[in-house]
């Protein structure tokens, strides 16, 4: 095949330096496109680059390597291969990367999985993405402290550095807004310490977990993300941040002012920058805490394994099947519950899945089914903050729809937004 080319202008890498940024970078001082350059780099290729910081192989960091007359073991670097076998185990190239989100539009759904920091940008350097803001446990800047921006302040479109057209900064590709004027947000706990030392477990390769010893990086990642689950969704989402926040005073926040999301959904920086260092605090001591938190609010392996165990990793899938097993035993019956509820009922309580399993000795069959729920599921409020007198439904509407491509809940959003119109202070203290 034929040499490809020596680039007219050859861009030095930052440090810390994406590919997709380099990338970019490159051919905006050559004049094109990065879809441009890409183009003339992989004839026949998409006209659309994708994710190059996922997507770009061996082969064309090679081509790109020898026409930017640059090393290409360094080019490697600045993909997801950095941390293959380190923050995920291997890259199929088609299941979704543990901790790295897509970026951009994906079959026409919007992927937030490119975060900045918009006063990173505005040194008066060179402005350049770096491949850390890819990892969706860094969800604020360690030299500014401020939470990263995963889209548009302007228009909400995810950040896709790939489609724009630069002339010297950064900018959203979809409406041209200048990301250095963003205004940047304090988290609502220091996420700083969580996050450094979970870069430094992604650097190293392994870390101790408690009883269970050294254990390799992406086993530790993909535990994170379990317990980062129970804490996003679910109906124990609500009862682990309350238990959390009341045991550890760091953490102390109020439940709701995060937002629930589907299982799967990326959160925005706001809300991970508290759920991942929740999470991460449950981990340590392994498996103390996780289980004092399991048993107090009646977590049993039916909540914690919904596959098979072996499909979690041993330190996670042991402690549950070890600690937190559900009773197995006897089974009770549909009508042997409902005779159960009705005993409660007389004497005046509520008939919770606690309660009867107290009271049937087993928490076994129907009783997880017929139980009435805890305060744990009522207390998201649905629609509570909703019944505001006088608020026409199309506003309301509007607000939820606004709200949800914000990445926030309707109530946190809305508390945002008066503030700012009102000039109130944006930091809220955390238990208010
Ligand atoms: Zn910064
Ligand atoms: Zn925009």
């Amino acid at each position: 095949m034929r040499k490809p080319e020596s680039w007219p202008v050859r861009p030095l890498l930052e440090d810390d330096e994406s590919y997709s940024s380099w990338f970019s970078r490159a051919a905006w001082a050559n004049g094109l496109r990065p879809s441009d350059l890409y183009r003339a780099m992989e004839p026949g290729q998409d006209r659309d680059p994708g994710d190059l910081d996922r997507y770009v192989d061996d082969h064309s960091i090679g081509r790109v390597a020898e026409a930017a007359d640059i090393d290409p073991e360094l080019l490697r670097q600045t993909t997801f291969q950095r941390w293959s076998g380190n923050v995920f185990a291997e890259d199929d190239g088609i299941h979704k990367l543990q901790w790295l989100y897509p970026v951009g539009r994906r079959n026409g759904k919007r992927c937030y999985g490119q975060q900045l920091c918009p006063r990173c940008l505005a040194t008066p350097n060179t402005p350049y993405l770096r491949l850390t803001w890819r990892l969706m446990f860094v969800s604020a800047c360690p030299t500014h402290g401020n939470l990263l921006l995963d889209r548009c302040p302007a228009c909400n479109e995810p950040l896709n550095v790939l489609r724009q057209f630069g002339r010297g900064a950064i900018t959203c590709w979809a409406c041209g807004y200048d990301l250095r004027q963003a205004s940047p947000c304090a988290p609502p706990i220091d996420p700083l310490p969580t996050q450094a030392r979970l870069l430094q477990i992604a650097s190293q390769g392994w870390a101790f977990m408690g009883e269970y010893g050294p254990v390799y990086a992406f086993l530790v990642f993909a535990i994170l993300a379990h317990l980062n689950r129970l804490l996003t969704c679910g109906h124990h989402a609500h009862a682990l941040r309350t238990w959390v926040s009341a045991h550890e005073p760091t953490l102390a926040i109020k439940p709701e002012s995060i937002p629930r999301a589907r299982e799967g959904a990326l959160l925005s920086p706001r809300a991970r920058s508290v759920l991942v260092p929740m999470a991460s605090w449950l981990m340590d001591e392994w498996p103390t805490r996780f289980v004092a938190a399991a048993e107090a609010l009646n977590m049993s392996s039916r909540d914690l394994l919904k596959k098979s165990p072996h499909a979690y990793p041993f330190a996670y899938a042991h402690v549950v099947e070890n600690y937190l097993r559900e009773p197995s035993g006897r089974h009770a019956g549909d009508q042997e519950v409902a005779a159960a509820k009705e005993i409660l009922h007389n004497k005046g309580q509520r008939a919770t899945r606690r309660a009867l399993a107290q009271l049937l000795g087993t928490k076994a069959g129907s009783v997880s089914t017929l139980a009435e729920r805890t305060g744990n599921g009522a207390s998201w409020g649905n629609g509570r903050y909703w019944k505001l007198d006088g608020v026409s439904p199309e506003v309301k509407a509007a607000a939820r729809i606004a709200a949800h491509r914000a990445g926030e809940g309707v109530g946190t959003w809305i508390d945002a937004l008066v503030r700012q119109k009102l000039h109130l202070s944006t930091n809220r203290t955390i238990q208010d």
